[in-house]
């Protein structure tokens, strides 16, 4: 058994950085940026106004209300043809630049206009309501470091400055079977000891929701041979994903198959719970691994060694989710003598995180993991955490999404 920490290191020790490339900037959302960019041009390029108004002199209405003789009228994309003299004031709009000779904007709701008159009706200070030249950005300046998933907001900057066509890392091809004899499809209502496979979807979902393309190479009964045949297609990717048949019972045949095709086996047991069968290895520069077939158990070692890997792949910075420390608000506890990674609900309250313990009826009960927000972490020796206790949890996706149901 390999702690965690130790089996992450050696997952990710061994997953090479896949080549990047160059895509359209509308193809990149979500993909690891595989360059720092820099600021093409300075932002703003010029004296930008804020606001919808007039170009003044900010000392001509220091003494406010003053009249000004309005000399024009400019909007964003347009550029004043001469500088702006002593009792002049210039009306622009949002986004317009600054006339040479002004150095303030007053906004239209504190002035009154009568024909090429305006009175400002109340004093400016220089710079207000301007935002000045190269203040946001300087040229040549780095706004985005590479390794970073492509948000919205990155998609705005790398368009403000210019990047029609973005280097990104390559998407790994990852190829999924499950084993399992009992196993229906979702359409199929089950009879007898059969289940249907969740995992095949949900373990497919958390792939591609890294940015994965995924191979689905269907259901495969506890047969060595057939599991074998199965492989076949999914051994040219980058990675190869079995659900199912690694935890040592008479039937678990998957790491016998990874034997016969050459597999290079690095761990076969991980100190998690849910989850401590786990066959992680290579087969040249493919990475090889074995899911406990529990859903809840894929899900969460998926979560912690398979995603870390296909970020590292695309040559992501952060592998990892964020975890925080929270209070919990009841007592959970832990005899598995493995790290455990328990389903709770965190919130913030009166200004702390705190975490609701969910029940769980354990690694099968995907409805449970499914309400939790994150994985509270108890370590190996950490038997029992009282409420008001502190302890680490491990954010989930649906962290950021409001909805309090639970
Ligand atoms: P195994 O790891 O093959 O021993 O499976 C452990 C448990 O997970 C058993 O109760 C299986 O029925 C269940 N299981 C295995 N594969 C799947 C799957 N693809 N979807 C849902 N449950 C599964
Ligand atoms: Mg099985």
């Amino acid at each position: 058994m390999v702690a965690v920490a130790e089996a992450l290191r050696v997952v990710l020790e061994n997953t090479p950085v896949l080549p990047s490339e160059e895509l359209p900037l509308e193809d990149v959302l979500g993909r690891v940026l595989a360059e720092d960019v820099r600021a093409d041009l300075e932002m703003p390029p010029f004296d930008r106004s804020m606001m919808d108004g007039y170009a003044v002199r900010a000392k001509d209405v220091a003494a406010a209300p003053v009249r000004l003789r309005v000399t024009g009228s400019i909007r964003a994309g347009q550029t004043a043809e001469r500088a702006l003299e002593a009792g002049q004031a210039l009306q622009l709009m949002t986004g317009a630049p600054l006339p040479a000779g002004a150095d303030a904007v007053q906004q239209v709701e504190k002035t009154r206009r009568e024909g090429d008159v305006v009175e400002i009706l109340a004093a400016v200070e220089p710079g207000q309501n301007v935002v000045a030249r190269a203040s946001e950005v300087a040229r040549g300046e780095q706004v985005l470091e590479k390794g970073g998933v492509i948000d919205p907001a990155t998609i705005g900057v790398l368009a403000t400055f210019g990047k029609a066509r973005v280097r990104v890392g390559r998407r790994p091809a990852l190829a999924l079977l499950a084993t399992g004899d009992e196993l229906v499809d979702p359409e199929v209502r089950p009879s007898g000891a059969q289940i249907r496979n969740s995992n095949g979807y949900a373990v497919a979902a958390q792939a591609k929701s890294v940015g994965a393309r995924v191979a689905w190479l269907g259901v495969v009964e506890d047969d060595q041979r057939r599991i074998v045949a199965a492989m076949g297609p999914g051994l040219s990717g980058d990675a190869l994903v079995v659900s199912g048949g690694v935890s040592a019972g008479a039937f678990d045949l998957v790491e016998a198959a990874f034997a016969e095709l050459g597999v290079e086996v690095l761990f076969t047991r991980v100190e998690i719970k849910p989850g401590a069968p786990l066959v992680f290895g290579r087969r040249g520069s493919l990475l090889v691994f074995g899911l406990p077939g529990n859903p809840v158990s894929a899900q969460v070692t998926f979560d912690v060694f398979v995603r870390a890997a296909l970020l590292r792949m695309q040559g992501a910075r952060a592998v990892t989710r964020r975890s925080v420390e929270v209070e919990l608000l009841a007592p959970l506890s832990n005899r598995s003598r493995r790290e455990a990674y328990l389903p709770v609900r965190v919130k913030s309250r009166d200004g702390r995180l705190v975490a609701q313990p969910l029940r769980s009826m354990g690694s099968a009960d995907v409805a449970a993991h499914a309400r939790a927000n994150a994985l509270a972490i108890l370590d190996a020796a950490r038997e029992r955490v009282q409420a008001g206790e502190r302890a680490q949890a491990l954010l989930l996706a649906n962290f950021l999404e409001d909805g309090d149901a639970a």
